[in-house]
């Protein structure tokens, strides 16, 4: 397994819209493996294939406490939503920042696990935000384009900003924050 890159707004590979999976075959395991492993690293509590660069219909998800409780959708498909709820978002690929959006608080769904075996579930609540962010990303689509265009601005030039600082850093001073723990830890809630 392998921790991958997660790419951040405003990077265009996030703008993709994903294939559907059509083969489960080992290098598709390998896949989901370093999808899992880069999430609970990151540390996150969802992760679209779009975030790391692969333009699959694949998501992870585990929002339990003790992060065992792997959910892995392959080609989702949201079969129908209920009620409305407002949740402070935050995203993997858009680190640092949070925002309120209105979703769905019900939704019935359709996947397909990793071997390929189609389900459904009913998802409310966290969970049910959270499938339809990641369902977003795998349609190119980011938390903050909810947002006003000025919010959306803001964040990008900020966070292009942070980038741009980031890589005229030094490489010894960059060795040194990453040791030192001083980089601002991404909440444990994005997706
Ligand atoms: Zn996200």
């Amino acid at each position: 397994m392998a921790i991958r890159t997660i790419l951040e707004f405003p990077d265009p590979r996030l703008r993709t819209r994903a294939q559907a999976v059509t083969r489960f075959d080992p290098e598709f395991q390998r896949v989901v493996d370093d999808m899992l492993e880069t999430m609970y690293a990151a540390p996150g509590i969802g992760l679209a294939a779009t975030q790391v660069d692969v333009h699959q219909r694949l998501i992870v998800i585990d929002i339990s406490a003790e992060h065992n409780d792997p959910l892995v959708l392959v080609n989702p498909e949201i079969l129908s939503r209920e009620g409305e709820v407002a949740t402070e978002e935050g995203c993997l690929s858009v680190p640092g920042y949070f925002e309120e959006v209105k979703r769905a608080s019900k939704i019935r769904l359709r996947a397909q696990d990793r071997t390929g075996n189609v389900f459904e579930r009913d998802c409310e609540e966290m969970l049910a935000v959270c499938v339809q962010h990641e369902m977003d990303h795998i349609d190119g689509k980011l938390f903050v384009d909810y947002l006003s265009s000025l919010k959306r601005e803001r964040i990008r030039k900020k966070l292009e900003k942070e980038r741009k600082e980031r890589g005229t850093r030094s490489a010894s001073l960059s060795r040194a924050r990453a040791s030192d723990g001083a980089r601002k830890p991404l909440p444990e809630r994005a997706l």
